[in-house]
């Protein structure tokens, strides 16, 4: 089903894990795809697989940390397509410690991305999705910005604050037709959580009622059916895809 034919999607950190599979997903529902990305290499492996699907893609060179290369980013996009209608916030770091040790420097490192980021790339698209009246928002926030965990105080917060932010804009945009929802994925086998150490990942999988972590494509499939038409009515929720580890 080709629901998003004609809409164009920007999709931070698409080069690889759940970015990647967002990109996909999208494109094969339709959508043009433009990515933000760090590394050059892996944005290029996503460009070629998003435009076998016979969508356009466009990769750029875009710490979203830095509003003047988001902004740099958003006007090279404007330049070939006229503005997204769909943003995807799922550019994310972890620099895990207890609060105790944990650095002032690692704590600005991870908000300015997970947090940071989405605010400046939320400020870069909605001009455009206003004067359309129309849009999909959608943040990647983590089950741990619900529920806590030990050991990433700085990562739980930028999660938890990216609910808050999704709540905040929804209620401000609504009126024109932009829908903002989060979605919150529990424990997906990406590099991000390759190099956890055994104990954890059982501890993990000991709490997942569908006995299985998830994959990338399990969090792709509810960010497409967010951008769609027939999500219009949902707005402002935070949606866990998580195997049922939190309820
Ligand atoms: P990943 O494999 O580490 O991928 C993260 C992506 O973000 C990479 O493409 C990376 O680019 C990009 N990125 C990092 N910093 C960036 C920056 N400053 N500007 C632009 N792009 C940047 O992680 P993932 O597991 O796919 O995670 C994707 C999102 O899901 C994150 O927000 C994460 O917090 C969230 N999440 C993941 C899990 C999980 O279990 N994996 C659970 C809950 C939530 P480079 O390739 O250049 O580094």
């Amino acid at each position: 089903m080709m629901e998003l034919k004609g809409r164009k999607a920007l999709v931070t950190g698409g080069g690889r894990g759940i970015g990647r599979a967002i990109c996909l997903r999208l494109a094969k529902g339709g959508a043009d795809v433009a990515l933000f990305e760090l590394d050059a290499g892996s944005a290029e492996e996503t460009t070629k697989k998003i435009e076998e699907m016979g969508v356009k893609s466009l990769s750029l060179k875009v710490d979203v940390s830095l509003q003047e290369e988001v902004k740099r980013g958003m006007e090279e996009i404007n330049q070939s397509w006229e503005g997204v209608d769909i943003l995807v916030n799922n550019a994310g770091i972890t620099r895990d410690n207890l609060i105790m040790r944990m650095t002032s420097q690692d704590w600005e490192t991870v908000l300015g991305v997970n947090l940071r980021g989405a605010f400046y790339c939320t400020k870069a698209v909605l001009r455009g999705m206003m004067k359309k009246r129309w849009g999909r928002i959608v943040n990647v926030s983590s089950v741990v910005g619900k529920m806590g965990n030990p050991g990433q105080a700085n990562y739980v917060s930028s999660k938890a604050g990216l609910i808050g932010l999704t709540k905040a804009v929804a209620k401000e945009v609504a009126s024109r037709g932009i829908t903002v929802n989060a979605v919150a994925p529990g424990f997906i086998e990406t590099e991000m959580t390759k190099s956890l150490p055994q104990k954890a990942r059982d501890s993990f999988l000991s709490q997942i009622p569908l006995q299985r972590s998830g994959l990338p494509e399990d969090v792709a499939n509810l960010v497409f059916f967010l951008c769609t038409e027939e999500a219009g009515y949902i707005t402002g929720q935070a949606i866990n895809v998580d195997g049922g580890m939190l309820m």
